[in-house]
Protein backbone atom coordinates (compact mmCIF):
# COMPACT_ATOMS: atom_id res chain seq x y z
CA UNK A 1 0.00 0.00 0.00
CA UNK A 2 0.88 3.48 -1.02
CA UNK A 3 1.88 6.31 1.57
CA UNK A 4 -2.08 7.91 0.58
CA UNK A 5 -3.64 4.45 1.18
CA UNK A 6 -2.01 4.00 4.54
CA UNK A 7 -3.10 7.31 5.37
CA UNK A 8 -7.00 6.91 4.78
CA UNK A 9 -6.67 3.68 6.14
CA UNK A 10 -5.26 5.08 9.70
CA UNK A 11 -7.60 7.75 9.10
CA UNK A 12 -10.79 5.63 8.77
CA UNK A 13 -9.58 3.41 11.91
CA UNK A 14 -9.07 6.35 14.00
CA UNK A 15 -12.70 7.66 13.07
CA UNK A 16 -14.02 3.95 13.54
CA UNK A 17 -12.05 3.59 16.89
CA UNK A 18 -13.19 7.01 17.95
CA UNK A 19 -16.81 6.19 17.01
CA UNK A 20 -16.87 3.18 19.40
CA UNK A 21 -14.76 4.88 22.36
CA UNK A 22 -17.67 7.09 22.56
CA UNK A 23 -20.11 4.30 22.40
CA UNK A 24 -18.29 2.61 25.26
CA UNK A 25 -18.10 5.77 27.32
CA UNK A 26 -21.51 6.33 26.78
CA UNK A 27 -22.47 2.77 27.82
CA UNK A 28 -20.00 3.51 31.05
CA UNK A 29 -22.30 6.46 31.99
CA UNK A 30 -25.59 5.32 31.85
CA UNK A 31 -24.55 2.03 33.30
CA UNK A 32 -27.04 1.70 36.18
CA UNK A 33 -25.54 1.01 39.34
CA UNK A 34 -27.72 -1.53 40.28
CA UNK A 35 -27.85 -3.62 36.97
CA UNK A 36 -23.80 -3.96 36.20
CA UNK A 37 -24.54 -6.78 33.70
CA UNK A 38 -26.67 -4.67 31.50
CA UNK A 39 -23.21 -2.12 32.06
CA UNK A 40 -21.16 -4.74 30.49
CA UNK A 41 -23.65 -5.80 27.62
CA UNK A 42 -23.60 -2.32 26.33
CA UNK A 43 -20.26 -1.82 26.34
CA UNK A 44 -19.59 -5.32 24.59
CA UNK A 45 -21.78 -4.01 21.77
CA UNK A 46 -20.80 -0.63 21.38
CA UNK A 47 -17.16 -2.35 21.04
CA UNK A 48 -18.31 -4.91 18.65
CA UNK A 49 -19.88 -1.85 16.30
CA UNK A 50 -16.63 -0.26 17.23
CA UNK A 51 -14.37 -2.90 15.50
CA UNK A 52 -17.15 -3.71 12.58
CA UNK A 53 -17.01 0.05 11.98
CA UNK A 54 -13.10 0.02 11.76
CA UNK A 55 -13.33 -2.98 9.31
CA UNK A 56 -15.77 -1.54 7.00
CA UNK A 57 -14.17 1.62 6.82
CA UNK A 58 -11.14 0.62 6.27
CA UNK A 59 -11.90 -1.91 3.73
CA UNK A 60 -13.57 1.05 1.64
CA UNK A 61 -10.93 3.38 2.24
CA UNK A 62 -9.10 1.18 0.64
CA UNK A 63 -10.92 0.36 -2.20
CA UNK A 64 -11.50 4.24 -2.73
CA UNK A 65 -7.74 4.64 -2.64
CA UNK A 66 -7.37 2.17 -5.54
CA UNK A 67 -9.91 3.79 -7.51
CA UNK A 68 -8.35 7.09 -7.28
CA UNK A 69 -4.83 5.82 -8.19
CA UNK A 70 -5.96 4.21 -11.14
CA UNK A 71 -7.83 7.50 -12.17
CA UNK A 72 -5.06 9.57 -11.85
CA UNK A 73 -1.68 7.62 -12.22
CA UNK A 74 0.29 8.03 -15.65
CA UNK A 75 -1.83 10.84 -17.83
CA UNK A 76 -2.80 14.08 -15.56
CA UNK A 77 -6.40 14.05 -17.26
CA UNK A 78 -8.64 11.81 -15.80
CA UNK A 79 -9.59 8.94 -17.73
CA UNK A 80 -13.18 8.40 -18.57
CA UNK A 81 -15.13 6.42 -15.35
CA UNK A 82 -17.19 3.44 -16.34
CA UNK A 83 -20.29 2.31 -14.25
CA UNK A 84 -18.09 -0.84 -12.90
CA UNK A 85 -15.05 0.92 -12.58
CA UNK A 86 -16.34 4.30 -10.92
CA UNK A 87 -19.20 2.46 -8.43
CA UNK A 88 -20.19 4.22 -5.32
CA UNK A 89 -17.03 6.47 -6.21
CA UNK A 90 -18.89 7.84 -9.72
CA UNK A 91 -20.33 11.27 -8.80
CA UNK A 92 -17.91 12.16 -6.76
CA UNK A 93 -15.24 11.41 -9.49
CA UNK A 94 -16.95 13.12 -12.28
CA UNK A 95 -16.91 15.80 -10.20
CA UNK A 96 -13.80 15.94 -9.39
CA UNK A 97 -12.59 15.08 -13.40
CA UNK A 98 -14.88 18.49 -14.24
CA UNK A 99 -13.10 20.33 -11.44
CA UNK A 100 -9.80 19.68 -12.87
CA UNK A 101 -10.63 19.89 -16.59
CA UNK A 102 -12.30 23.16 -16.20
CA UNK A 103 -8.75 24.23 -13.57
CA UNK A 104 -6.31 22.88 -16.55
CA UNK A 105 -8.70 24.86 -18.92
CA UNK A 106 -8.16 28.10 -17.12
CA UNK A 107 -4.43 27.18 -16.52
CA UNK A 108 -3.50 26.93 -19.96
CA UNK A 109 -6.15 29.81 -20.67
CA UNK A 110 -3.77 31.90 -18.11
CA UNK A 111 -0.04 30.51 -19.29
CA UNK A 112 -1.31 31.81 -22.60
CA UNK A 113 -1.93 34.97 -21.71
CA UNK A 114 1.14 35.27 -19.75
CA UNK A 115 2.92 34.46 -23.05
CA UNK A 116 1.04 37.43 -24.90
CA UNK A 117 1.93 39.68 -21.97
CA UNK A 118 5.14 38.92 -22.22
CA UNK A 119 5.48 39.66 -25.58
CA UNK A 120 3.40 42.78 -25.70
CA UNK A 121 5.76 43.95 -22.70
CA UNK A 122 8.95 43.23 -24.72
CA UNK A 123 7.14 44.70 -28.12
CA UNK A 124 6.65 47.70 -25.89
CA UNK A 125 10.61 47.84 -24.50
CA UNK A 126 11.87 47.59 -28.25
CA UNK A 127 9.21 50.21 -29.38
CA UNK A 128 10.33 52.70 -26.39
CA UNK A 129 14.20 52.22 -26.68
CA UNK A 130 13.47 52.72 -30.75
CA UNK A 131 11.65 55.56 -29.62
CA UNK A 132 14.32 56.63 -27.28
CA UNK A 133 17.65 56.31 -29.86
CA UNK A 134 15.61 58.36 -32.52
CA UNK A 135 15.03 61.14 -30.04
CA UNK A 136 18.72 60.75 -28.90
CA UNK A 137 19.68 61.39 -32.38
CA UNK A 138 17.98 64.34 -32.84
CA UNK A 139 20.14 67.70 -32.95
CA UNK A 140 17.42 69.30 -31.31
CA UNK A 141 17.23 69.16 -27.12
CA UNK A 142 13.93 67.62 -26.01
CA UNK A 143 12.38 67.58 -22.60
CA UNK A 144 9.53 66.48 -21.52
CA UNK A 145 8.14 67.29 -17.87
CA UNK A 146 4.51 66.12 -16.12
CA UNK A 147 2.07 68.19 -14.16
CA UNK A 148 4.51 68.87 -11.22
CA UNK A 149 7.34 69.87 -13.31
CA UNK A 150 8.87 66.73 -13.14
CA UNK A 151 11.35 65.67 -15.88
CA UNK A 152 9.98 62.76 -17.24
CA UNK A 153 12.65 62.54 -20.39
CA UNK A 154 15.33 64.22 -21.91
CA UNK A 155 16.86 63.36 -24.83
CA UNK A 156 20.83 63.14 -25.13
CA UNK A 157 21.26 66.63 -26.79
CA UNK A 158 18.93 68.31 -23.84
CA UNK A 159 21.30 66.70 -21.55
CA UNK A 160 24.34 68.30 -22.78
CA UNK A 161 23.21 71.14 -22.84
CA UNK A 162 21.86 71.09 -19.22
CA UNK A 163 24.92 69.85 -18.65
CA UNK A 164 23.85 66.84 -16.13
CA UNK A 165 26.73 64.71 -17.12
CA UNK A 166 25.85 60.76 -16.28
CA UNK A 167 23.42 61.37 -13.30
CA UNK A 168 20.89 62.40 -15.82
CA UNK A 169 17.70 64.39 -15.58
CA UNK A 170 15.19 62.24 -15.93
CA UNK A 171 12.56 62.12 -12.28
CA UNK A 172 14.54 65.15 -11.34
CA UNK A 173 12.47 68.45 -10.44
CA UNK A 174 12.85 71.07 -13.63
CA UNK A 175 14.41 73.93 -11.01
CA UNK A 176 16.77 71.70 -10.24
CA UNK A 177 17.60 70.59 -14.15
CA UNK A 178 16.75 73.93 -16.09
CA UNK A 179 19.04 76.65 -14.70
CA UNK A 180 18.07 79.26 -16.93
CA UNK A 181 15.12 81.17 -14.99
CA UNK A 182 13.56 82.42 -18.04
CA UNK A 183 12.74 79.26 -19.67
CA UNK A 184 11.93 77.45 -16.60
CA UNK A 185 9.13 80.08 -16.42
CA UNK A 186 7.92 79.51 -19.47
CA UNK A 187 7.73 75.73 -19.13
CA UNK A 188 5.51 75.94 -15.77
CA UNK A 189 2.94 78.58 -17.74
CA UNK A 190 2.33 76.43 -20.35
CA UNK A 191 1.79 73.17 -17.59
CA UNK A 192 -0.22 75.40 -15.39
CA UNK A 193 -2.67 76.35 -18.48
CA UNK A 194 -2.88 72.79 -19.18
CA UNK A 195 -4.48 71.29 -22.59
CA UNK A 196 -5.92 74.54 -23.31
CA UNK A 197 -2.79 76.71 -22.82
CA UNK A 198 -2.02 77.60 -26.76
CA UNK A 199 1.89 76.07 -28.37
CA UNK A 200 4.34 78.48 -27.28
CA UNK A 201 6.90 79.49 -29.72
CA UNK A 202 9.59 81.85 -28.68
CA UNK A 203 13.18 82.69 -29.51
CA UNK A 204 14.96 82.69 -26.47
CA UNK A 205 18.95 83.79 -25.69
CA UNK A 206 21.05 81.81 -23.01
CA UNK A 207 24.21 79.87 -22.61
CA UNK A 208 24.55 77.25 -24.87
CA UNK A 209 26.13 75.44 -21.89
CA UNK A 210 25.29 76.27 -17.73
CA UNK A 211 28.82 77.11 -17.34
CA UNK A 212 29.46 78.35 -20.96
CA UNK A 213 29.28 81.90 -22.42
CA UNK A 214 25.88 83.67 -22.51
CA UNK A 215 24.31 84.25 -25.65
CA UNK A 216 23.31 80.85 -27.70
CA UNK A 217 19.82 82.18 -29.25
CA UNK A 218 17.49 79.15 -29.51
CA UNK A 219 14.19 78.58 -30.99
CA UNK A 220 12.55 76.83 -28.94
CA UNK A 221 8.86 75.58 -28.99
CA UNK A 222 6.68 74.29 -25.52
CA UNK A 223 3.72 71.82 -26.29
CA UNK A 224 1.00 70.49 -23.87
CA UNK A 225 0.84 66.59 -24.84
CA UNK A 226 -2.24 65.14 -25.17
CA UNK A 227 -4.28 63.72 -21.78
CA UNK A 228 -3.49 59.60 -21.08
CA UNK A 229 -6.63 57.90 -19.82
CA UNK A 230 -7.73 61.46 -18.46
CA UNK A 231 -4.42 62.19 -16.77
CA UNK A 232 -2.19 65.00 -17.98
CA UNK A 233 -0.01 64.03 -20.94
CA UNK A 234 2.91 66.64 -19.49
CA UNK A 235 4.59 69.38 -21.39
CA UNK A 236 6.67 69.15 -24.27
CA UNK A 237 9.73 71.40 -24.76
CA UNK A 238 12.04 71.51 -28.14
CA UNK A 239 15.08 73.83 -28.06
CA UNK A 240 16.57 74.07 -31.70
CA UNK A 241 19.88 75.72 -31.43
CA UNK A 242 20.12 78.55 -34.32
CA UNK A 243 23.37 80.54 -32.98
CA UNK A 244 24.95 79.66 -36.28
CA UNK A 245 21.83 80.69 -38.41
CA UNK A 246 21.54 84.49 -36.47
CA UNK A 247 25.18 84.58 -36.92
CA UNK A 248 24.79 84.11 -40.67
CA UNK A 249 21.97 86.49 -40.70
CA UNK A 250 24.00 88.74 -39.14
CA UNK A 251 27.24 88.39 -41.32
CA UNK A 252 25.34 88.97 -44.42
CA UNK A 253 23.98 91.87 -43.30
CA UNK A 254 26.94 93.38 -42.25
CA UNK A 255 28.32 92.18 -45.63
CA UNK A 256 25.59 94.02 -47.85
CA UNK A 257 25.69 97.46 -45.72
CA UNK A 258 29.79 97.55 -45.45
CA UNK A 259 29.67 96.51 -49.37
CA UNK A 260 27.24 99.21 -49.98
CA UNK A 261 29.26 101.77 -48.23
CA UNK A 262 32.79 101.27 -49.47
CA UNK A 263 31.16 100.94 -53.03
CA UNK A 264 29.77 104.23 -52.79
CA UNK A 265 33.41 106.02 -51.95
CA UNK A 266 34.73 105.16 -55.31
CA UNK A 267 31.30 105.64 -57.28
CA UNK A 268 30.75 109.03 -55.50
CA UNK A 269 34.89 109.64 -56.85
CA UNK A 270 34.11 108.69 -60.56
CA UNK A 271 30.37 110.78 -60.07
CA UNK A 272 32.28 114.22 -59.29
CA UNK A 273 34.92 113.36 -61.96
CA UNK A 274 32.61 112.99 -64.35
CA UNK A 275 30.76 116.22 -63.11
CA UNK A 276 33.96 117.91 -63.26
CA UNK A 277 34.32 117.18 -67.41
CA UNK A 278 31.13 117.87 -67.96
CA UNK A 279 30.97 121.50 -66.57
CA UNK A 280 34.14 122.00 -68.88
CA UNK A 281 36.84 122.06 -64.96
CA UNK A 282 39.45 120.08 -66.86
CA UNK A 283 40.44 122.95 -69.57
CA UNK A 284 43.61 121.03 -71.08
CA UNK A 285 43.94 117.92 -72.66
CA UNK A 286 46.43 117.14 -69.32
CA UNK A 287 43.70 117.88 -66.78
CA UNK A 288 41.87 116.03 -68.96
CA UNK A 289 43.66 112.88 -69.13
CA UNK A 290 44.33 113.24 -65.44
CA UNK A 291 40.96 112.92 -64.85
CA UNK A 292 40.35 109.85 -67.09
CA UNK A 293 42.89 108.15 -65.32
CA UNK A 294 41.70 108.66 -61.62
CA UNK A 295 38.29 107.49 -62.89
CA UNK A 296 39.49 104.47 -64.26
CA UNK A 297 41.39 103.84 -61.51
CA UNK A 298 37.64 103.66 -59.42
CA UNK A 299 36.44 101.72 -62.23
CA UNK A 300 38.85 98.98 -61.49
CA UNK A 301 38.80 99.41 -57.96
CA UNK A 302 35.26 98.63 -58.13
CA UNK A 303 35.24 95.99 -60.31
CA UNK A 304 38.09 94.39 -58.40
CA UNK A 305 36.00 94.86 -55.06
CA UNK A 306 32.83 93.02 -56.98
CA UNK A 307 34.95 90.54 -58.00
CA UNK A 308 36.56 89.68 -54.56
CA UNK A 309 32.75 90.18 -53.07
CA UNK A 310 31.59 87.40 -55.19
CA UNK A 311 34.71 85.25 -54.86
CA UNK A 312 34.10 85.21 -51.10
CA UNK A 313 30.65 84.82 -51.36
CA UNK A 314 31.26 81.76 -53.24
CA UNK A 315 33.29 80.15 -51.33
CA UNK A 316 31.23 80.62 -48.19
CA UNK A 317 28.28 79.72 -49.65
CA UNK A 318 30.59 76.51 -50.36
CA UNK A 319 29.95 76.71 -54.48
CA UNK A 320 32.95 77.52 -55.24
CA UNK A 321 34.66 75.33 -58.01
CA UNK A 322 37.73 73.98 -57.44
CA UNK A 323 40.18 72.90 -60.37
CA UNK A 324 42.77 70.22 -58.56
CA UNK A 325 46.15 69.63 -59.89
CA UNK A 326 49.97 69.06 -58.62
CA UNK A 327 50.58 73.32 -58.43
CA UNK A 328 54.26 73.83 -58.90
CA UNK A 329 54.76 76.49 -56.28
CA UNK A 330 58.09 77.63 -58.13
CA UNK A 331 56.82 78.20 -60.92
CA UNK A 332 53.32 80.72 -59.33
CA UNK A 333 56.35 82.57 -57.80
CA UNK A 334 57.91 82.77 -60.56
CA UNK A 335 55.45 84.30 -63.00
CA UNK A 336 53.77 86.36 -59.59
CA UNK A 337 57.47 88.38 -59.65
CA UNK A 338 58.08 88.60 -63.15
CA UNK A 339 54.20 90.39 -63.69
CA UNK A 340 55.27 92.55 -60.38
CA UNK A 341 58.11 93.60 -61.21
CA UNK A 342 57.71 96.95 -62.73
CA UNK A 343 55.58 97.99 -60.48
CA UNK A 344 58.62 97.37 -57.52
CA UNK A 345 61.04 98.81 -60.02
CA UNK A 346 58.41 101.97 -59.62
CA UNK A 347 59.17 102.48 -56.08
CA UNK A 348 62.62 101.24 -56.45
CA UNK A 349 61.73 97.89 -54.63
CA UNK A 350 63.92 94.50 -54.76
CA UNK A 351 61.72 91.77 -55.50
CA UNK A 352 63.38 89.00 -55.18
CA UNK A 353 61.97 85.16 -55.28
CA UNK A 354 63.90 82.94 -53.03
CA UNK A 355 63.93 79.24 -54.35
CA UNK A 356 65.30 76.34 -53.56
CA UNK A 357 66.68 72.90 -55.71
CA UNK A 358 63.83 70.79 -54.72
CA UNK A 359 60.80 70.45 -55.55
CA UNK A 360 57.46 72.37 -54.21
CA UNK A 361 54.24 70.68 -55.10
CA UNK A 362 51.15 70.43 -53.36
CA UNK A 363 47.50 69.18 -54.78
CA UNK A 364 45.61 72.39 -55.21
CA UNK A 365 43.91 75.35 -57.53
CA UNK A 366 46.53 76.59 -59.52
CA UNK A 367 44.77 79.86 -60.36
CA UNK A 368 43.22 80.87 -56.79
CA UNK A 369 47.01 80.55 -55.56
CA UNK A 370 48.34 82.61 -58.14
CA UNK A 371 45.63 84.72 -56.75
CA UNK A 372 46.65 84.20 -52.81
CA UNK A 373 50.48 85.30 -54.19
CA UNK A 374 49.45 87.91 -56.12
CA UNK A 375 47.66 89.25 -53.37
CA UNK A 376 50.58 89.04 -50.98
CA UNK A 377 53.14 90.55 -52.96
CA UNK A 378 50.75 93.51 -54.52
CA UNK A 379 49.97 94.21 -50.35
CA UNK A 380 53.73 93.92 -49.89
CA UNK A 381 54.78 96.42 -52.81
CA UNK A 382 51.81 98.50 -51.68
CA UNK A 383 52.39 99.31 -47.66
CA UNK A 384 56.30 99.25 -48.04
CA UNK A 385 58.01 102.66 -49.03
CA UNK A 386 60.74 103.62 -51.79
CA UNK A 387 64.20 102.02 -51.92
CA UNK A 388 62.74 98.77 -49.39
CA UNK A 389 62.95 94.87 -50.45
CA UNK A 390 60.28 92.30 -50.63
CA UNK A 391 61.78 88.79 -50.76
CA UNK A 392 59.10 85.51 -51.82
CA UNK A 393 60.41 82.35 -50.95
CA UNK A 394 59.16 78.42 -50.84
CA UNK A 395 59.79 75.73 -48.68
CA UNK A 396 58.43 71.92 -47.65
CA UNK A 397 57.25 71.57 -44.44
CA UNK A 398 57.62 68.04 -44.29
CA UNK A 399 56.49 67.95 -40.44
CA UNK A 400 52.99 69.00 -41.75
CA UNK A 401 53.36 67.73 -45.03
CA UNK A 402 52.27 71.12 -46.42
CA UNK A 403 54.45 73.43 -49.25
CA UNK A 404 54.68 76.77 -47.03
CA UNK A 405 55.10 80.40 -48.74
CA UNK A 406 56.13 83.22 -47.51
CA UNK A 407 56.44 86.99 -48.11
CA UNK A 408 58.77 89.33 -46.33
CA UNK A 409 58.96 93.02 -46.53
CA UNK A 410 60.77 95.72 -44.93
CA UNK A 411 57.54 97.85 -44.76
CA UNK A 412 55.04 99.33 -42.15
CA UNK A 413 54.68 96.79 -40.56
CA UNK A 414 51.42 95.58 -38.78
CA UNK A 415 50.16 97.59 -35.58
CA UNK A 416 49.39 95.03 -32.61
CA UNK A 417 45.71 96.16 -32.49
CA UNK A 418 45.25 95.46 -36.01
CA UNK A 419 46.70 91.98 -36.07
CA UNK A 420 43.27 90.25 -35.08
CA UNK A 421 41.18 92.01 -37.49
CA UNK A 422 43.44 91.82 -40.34
CA UNK A 423 41.70 89.22 -42.25
CA UNK A 424 38.35 90.37 -41.80
CA UNK A 425 36.43 91.76 -44.57
CA UNK A 426 36.30 95.44 -45.57
CA UNK A 427 39.67 95.83 -42.76
CA UNK A 428 42.13 98.61 -43.49
CA UNK A 429 44.76 100.15 -41.01
CA UNK A 430 43.42 103.68 -40.68
CA UNK A 431 46.78 105.19 -40.97
CA UNK A 432 47.93 103.38 -43.94
CA UNK A 433 44.73 104.75 -45.95
CA UNK A 434 46.48 107.22 -47.49
CA UNK A 435 49.54 105.58 -48.15
CA UNK A 436 47.82 103.03 -50.95
CA UNK A 437 43.94 102.80 -52.24
CA UNK A 438 42.60 99.21 -51.76
CA UNK A 439 39.49 97.11 -50.85
CA UNK A 440 40.28 95.41 -47.60
CA UNK A 441 38.57 92.84 -49.52
CA UNK A 442 41.92 90.84 -50.36
CA UNK A 443 43.23 89.34 -47.24
CA UNK A 444 39.70 88.46 -46.54
CA UNK A 445 39.97 86.51 -50.07
CA UNK A 446 43.11 85.11 -49.40
CA UNK A 447 42.18 83.43 -46.02
CA UNK A 448 39.17 82.29 -47.47
CA UNK A 449 41.44 80.29 -50.37
CA UNK A 450 43.55 79.05 -48.05
CA UNK A 451 41.74 77.97 -45.02
CA UNK A 452 37.91 77.55 -46.31
CA UNK A 453 39.09 76.11 -49.74
CA UNK A 454 42.82 74.15 -49.36
CA UNK A 455 42.46 73.64 -45.33
CA UNK A 456 46.02 75.20 -44.59
CA UNK A 457 46.99 77.96 -42.30
CA UNK A 458 47.51 81.63 -43.22
CA UNK A 459 49.03 84.51 -40.90
CA UNK A 460 51.45 86.93 -40.62
CA UNK A 461 54.73 87.94 -38.12
CA UNK A 462 55.28 92.12 -38.36
CA UNK A 463 56.93 94.37 -36.40
CA UNK A 464 55.90 98.03 -36.63
CA UNK A 465 58.50 100.30 -39.02
CA UNK A 466 60.41 97.16 -39.62
CA UNK A 467 58.20 95.15 -42.11
CA UNK A 468 55.70 91.72 -42.31
CA UNK A 469 56.48 87.97 -43.12
CA UNK A 470 53.08 86.95 -44.08
CA UNK A 471 53.17 82.96 -44.92
CA UNK A 472 50.59 80.30 -45.77
CA UNK A 473 50.89 76.79 -45.80
CA UNK A 474 49.05 74.15 -48.58
CA UNK A 475 48.60 70.42 -48.18
CA UNK A 476 50.75 68.20 -49.90
CA UNK A 477 47.64 66.16 -50.25
CA UNK A 478 43.95 68.06 -51.12
CA UNK A 479 42.15 67.99 -48.16
CA UNK A 480 39.78 70.90 -48.50
CA UNK A 481 35.70 70.40 -48.03
CA UNK A 482 34.58 72.08 -51.24
CA UNK A 483 35.63 69.99 -54.74
P1 LIG B 1 43.64 96.43 -49.28
O1 LIG B 1 42.92 96.37 -50.54
O2 LIG B 1 43.28 97.61 -48.45
O3 LIG B 1 45.10 96.25 -49.42
P2 LIG B 1 43.76 93.93 -47.92
O4 LIG B 1 42.65 93.10 -47.42
O5 LIG B 1 44.65 93.31 -48.88
O6 LIG B 1 43.05 95.21 -48.45
O7 LIG B 1 44.57 94.38 -46.68
C1 LIG B 1 43.91 94.89 -45.56
C2 LIG B 1 44.78 95.91 -44.81
O8 LIG B 1 45.88 95.26 -44.21
C3 LIG B 1 45.39 96.94 -45.72
O9 LIG B 1 44.49 97.98 -45.98
C4 LIG B 1 46.56 97.37 -44.90
O10 LIG B 1 46.15 98.31 -43.95
C5 LIG B 1 47.00 96.12 -44.18
N1 LIG B 1 48.11 95.41 -44.89
C6 LIG B 1 48.01 94.42 -45.76
N2 LIG B 1 49.25 93.99 -46.16
C7 LIG B 1 50.12 94.76 -45.51
C8 LIG B 1 51.56 94.82 -45.48
N3 LIG B 1 52.31 93.99 -46.21
N4 LIG B 1 52.13 95.72 -44.68
C9 LIG B 1 51.38 96.55 -43.93
N5 LIG B 1 50.03 96.56 -43.91
C10 LIG B 1 49.40 95.66 -44.70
Amino acid sequence: MKTGGMTAWIAACTTTTALSAGAVWLAHRHMPAESPSLGVVLAAAAGGGAALAAVVLGALGRRSYRRACEMFEGDSRPEELTPERAGWLAPVAEAARHAILRWSGKHEESSARLREAEIRLSIAEAERSHAESILDSLRDAVIVTDQFNDVMLANASAERLLGVGDAGAEHKPLDQVVPDETLRQMIKDVTRGGVTARQKRVEHTMPAEPSGPAGAAFDVTIACLPEIRNAPGGVVTILRDVTREKEIAQMKSDFVSQASHELRTPLASINAYVEMLIDGEAATDEARKEFYTIIKGEVDRVSRMIDNMLNISKIEAGIVSVERSEVDFAKVIREVVETMQPQARAKRIMLIEKVGPLIYTAESDRDMMYQVVMNLVSNAIKYTPEDGRVTVSVENDDATRSVLVAVQDTGLGIPPEARARLFEKFFRVENYKRFAKGTGLGLNLVRQIVETVHRGKIDVDSEVGMGSRFWFTVPYEFQGGQA
